[in-house]
């Protein structure tokens, strides 16, 4: 009996292997148990992974890590059949701190994977885990934006020109931005369409710099298109880390309806952007994390959330109250760690793992709520 190689290793074999290379495979992304704050995990993650901080001028540790999944993909049809859908499992760039790293280019990479899941639903159908980084986001381009919307929406079976003629004004945007919206969103997709001077004008500005108000609209979209199309995500992430230079723009509310989404398959959402579309969307949704943005409001009812983190965000007591009310199920954890000093001097509350109430007021804020382990944190 000859010695195993690559070729003559048993499939189940060759996916352990390579699933080595993919954080989805080797569990990264699952929600770590206990009553730990959301920077409190990120750090034992960390500490897991045993990796050195991302040095700006190196090459993106992540981009190293999933190399040898694109180089299996190249060697042969069987280690191709094998790696290709593991690589798709997640699209995740930037994550962690590599994000750090200016030796990695994000120009076209939004558009280029929306566009993959559009011609290829095979590939679509592996992809559990998502993170829309906001480096993403400010690089979108014009033309590969409306290609990769166009060729979005047809896989949906969505005429997206004709959809988006009936779109309406979306109020939560910058209000210079309310009544053109629609138009805007029309005349950027068909350029022969007529508008006005002042839709003109907006469409000309729109791209001419990242994160201009028409150039993160469109932007957002697209990313709209793309979660549209993956009908097995498990994990979505739209949070950015905090620096001065980004600026996630909110969920379009009305982009879903118009591509005839009406539910979403997600366990976890992390959420540092309003996203109240993602949040009705999602009713089989187990973990909700938020953080440093503005608090969902009404807040639709989440019957199978099982764990709330809440960080860096401001609450009042009304908000929480409406929060844990619409946990209509099987809440078991929640963690709110305000860190803004006028919030934290006015509500420390601290109790133990599993405590059956909280330090101050369950019954004040949620009576007849049964118990949960919580802890609100300083
Ligand atoms: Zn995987």
């Amino acid at each position: 009996m000859g010695s195993p190689t690559l070729a003559n290793l048993p499939t189940e074999i060759l996916t352990l292997i390579f699933g080595s290379f993919c954080l989805h495979c080797c569990g990264v992304h699952r929600q770590l148990c206990g009553l730990g704050t959301l920077q409190q995990h990120q750090q034992q993650r960390q500490a897991q992974q045993q990796r050195e901080e991302q040095k700006p001028n190196e090459r993106s540790w992540y981009s190293l890590e999933r190399q040898p999944l694109l180089s299996l993909c190249l060697v042969s049809k069987r280690t191709r059949d094998v790696a290709q859908p593991i690589l798709y499992h997640e699209f995740v760039l930037g994550y962690g701190d590599s994000w750090r790293s200016k030796a990695y280019s994000w120009d076209g990479r939004l558009a280029s994977f929306t566009r993959t899941v559009a011609q290829r639903w095979d590939l679509a159908r592996y992809v559990k885990v998502v993170s829309i980084h906001s480096r993403l986001l400010d690089v979108v381009q014009e033309d590969e934006a409306r290609i990769a919307l166009m060729e979005g929406a047809h896989s949906l079976g969505i005429d997206l020109l004709s959809a988006w003629t009936q779109r309406k004004p979306d109020p939560s945007r910058d209000e210079k931005w309310i009544l053109d919206f629609p138009e805007f969103l029309v005349s950027f997709l068909n350029k022969e369409t007529k508008h006005t001077r002042r839709v003109q004008r907006r469409l000309t500005l729109s791209f001419e710099y990242p994160r201009a108000p028409g150039q993160r609209i469109i932007a957002t979209e697209l990313a709209a298109v793309l979660i549209a199309q993956l009908p097995n995500l498990d994990r979505l992430t739209f949070q950015e880390p905090f620096t001065e230079d980004s600026c996630l723009g909110p969920f379009p509310p009305s982009a879903l309806p118009y591509l005839n989404i009406s539910s979403l398959p997600l366990k976890t959402l992390d959420l540092g952007i309003p996203s109240l579309p993602l949040l009705e969307r999602a009713t089989g949704l187990e973990t909700l994390n938020i953080q440093r943005c503005d608090f969902p409001s009404p807040i639709p009812p989440l019957p199978n959330l099982k764990v709330i983190r809440i960080a860096n965000l401001n609450l009042s007591d009304s908000q929480l109250q409406n929060l844990l009310v619409s946990c209509t199920g099987n809440l078991r954890t929640f963690v709110y760690e305000a860190v803004l000093e006028e919030l934290a001097e006015k509500q420390i509350y601290r109790c133990a793992s599993n405590a059956p109430t909280w330090v101050r007021g369950r019954n004040e804020l949620l009576p007849g709520l049964p118990a949960i382990g919580g802890a609100i944190l300083r």
